[in-house]
């Protein structure tokens, strides 16, 4: 059989995982193949709630513009849906309360907005929207524990069903095309290796970085602010962050974080005392403001990790990687929602290309390319942070010269709109990182002063 993936040539694809990238997967795949069936370990709760395989979906998830245009064209009218939910739309920098560098930025108007609502709602919003296509089945509670086929070519995967133990046989979904969209821990590469073929080169970079994340109640506008939410950046001099924002239901999130040997605590009462740490008590004051009305939640799997399936092995054809589980990323520069669904329009764009023959190693170069600008932005910050591990932290020739660049690139961000403007659009991944070189940009970074920025945190637009 040919090794091509469009043209209707695909019978039944089967996508492994149903969290977003796998979803959104799905929902491209049902335009090329007769039928696709996503296989899904959880069993999804009814609404918009938090579910086991998700366990990140209890922290601050922020859909940038990248994402939310890439998530229009796939779902069209889908951010005028996630608004009217209630997700609060940020404006930036004017709506935020923002320390990076040992700046506060100037709240001049906003170049770039994200959503910060609850990542069980939007993830919500798509089940909804892409099981509603007929095309698209679903068998939740149901594991994946391995592939069918051989080295060449794969031809379905073995499922168990979860809760069953592992004395309970499995059974066989035929496919001609697999899609795992399984995560950052998938088991890809045992997959892999049960079928003869070769896994791929793991390429990280973990900084240790951990995640404690609380609910909490806050009056309407603490602190006397106008400010919609607070963060401060770390970075390789101040390893802590922190961030306030709502989630539209009345409740805010706030998220502190720390690196390898000083984790946030999640006990409640240490975890406020925590956020002393940070380099300014203006979140420790918003949280004297505020109820913590749950736990605090903490999670500490937050290493890039990327799968180099384009670099030569013996792997089947019919077999593609998506989402977390081609490409997974420190979370704290807020990207993997995005890149899920850049990574589907590339999908598409790839699947329906009328030069090229959609083989699964030209549509699998199209997924990597969709996350290479996430890729470089994430792991370049994290080169440089304190304890960085892993083959990607190396250095490389051209580091030193980018790190001094990008040095006056911050130094400028939170003042000049001429820099700040195209740096937003860069981080949000609406234009490339090359926007940072165009020459009005570059003159300003070379040769222009470093704009004044505000004293203390700019609690009011005015200040
Ligand atoms: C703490 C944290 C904060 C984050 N914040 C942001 C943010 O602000 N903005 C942003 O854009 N991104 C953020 N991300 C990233 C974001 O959560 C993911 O990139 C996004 O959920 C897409 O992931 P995915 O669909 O590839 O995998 P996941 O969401 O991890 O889903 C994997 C799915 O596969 C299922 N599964 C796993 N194994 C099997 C199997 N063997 N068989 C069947 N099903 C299986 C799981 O149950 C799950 O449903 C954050 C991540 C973390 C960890």
């Amino acid at each position: 059989m040919a090794d091509d993936l469009g043209h209707r040539a695909t019978r039944h694809a089967v996508v492994i995982g149903g969290s977003l990238a796998g979803l959104l997967a799905a929902r491209v795949l049902a335009e090329h193949a007769e039928r696709v069936t996503v296989v899904e370990r959880d069993r999804y709760p009814e609404g918009p709630e938090a579910r086991p395989g998700v366990p990140q979906g209890r922290h601050l998830h922020v859909l940038i513009t990248g994402g939310q245009q890439a998530f229009d064209a796939l779902l069209p009218g889908f951010t005028d849906e996630l608004r009217e939910l209630g997700a609060p739309k940020v404006g930036m920098p004017e709506d935020m309360v923002q320390w990076q560098s040992g700046k506060w930025f100037s709240r001049t108007p906003a170049t770039a907005h994200y959503y910060s609502g609850a990542r069980p709602q939007l993830e919500w919003l798509v089940r909804k929207r892409v099981f509603a296509d007929p095309r698209v089945e679903l068998i939740e509670g149901h594991e994946t524990v391995g592939l069918t086929g051989d080295s060449s070519r794969v031809r379905g995967v073995r499922l168990r069903e979860r809760g069953a133990g592992s004395e309970k046989e499995t059974r066989v979904l035929e496919a001609d095309l697999v899609v795992d969209a399984s995560g950052r821990s998938t088991k890809a590469a045992d997959w892999l290796a049960g079928i003869g073929a070769e896994a791929p080169h793991e390429e990280t970079i973990d900084t240790g970085l951990a995640y404690g994340t609380r609910v909490y109640r806050a009056p309407a506008q603490p602190l006397d602010s106008d400010a919609v939410g607070y963060f401060i950046v770390p970075d390789p001099g101040q390893e802590y962050g922190g961030v306030v924002l709502p989630v539209g239901d009345g409740t805010h999130l706030v998220t502190l974080s720390g690196l390898r040997g000083n984790e946030p605590p999640t006990d409640e009462g240490a975890f406020e005392e925590y956020a002393k740490r940070l380099p300014h008590p203006v979140i420790s004051d918003w949280l004297a403001t505020a109820e913590g009305v749950s736990p605090v939640y903490g999670f500490r799997a937050t290493s890039n990790v990327r799968r180099r399936y384009d670099r030569p092995g013996r792997r089947p054809a019919g077999f593609l990687a998506t989402g977390d589980a081609l490409c997974a990323f420190n979370p704290i520069y807020g990207q993997g929602m995005a890149v899920a669904a850049l990574s589907a329009v590339a999908l598409r764009e790839a699947l329906a290309d009328p030069k090229r023959t959609p083989t699964t190693r030209r549509v699998q170069g199209a997924l990597l390319d969709a996350s290479r600008q996430a890729w470089d932005i994430s792991t370049g910050a994290d080169k440089k942070m304190p304890g960085a591990l892993g083959d990607a932290a190396t250095p490389g020739a051209l580091d030193k010269a980018v790190e001094w660049y990008m040095g006056r690139v911050q130094q400028r961000a939170a003042g000049d709109p001429v820099v700040g403007a195209p740096f937003r659009r860069a981080l949000t991944l609406t234009a490339p990182l090359t926007t940072l070189f165009a020459p009005a940009v570059a003159k300003a970074v070379l040769f222009g002063p470093v704009p004044e920025t505000p004293a203390e945190p700019p609690l009011r637009r005015d200040a």
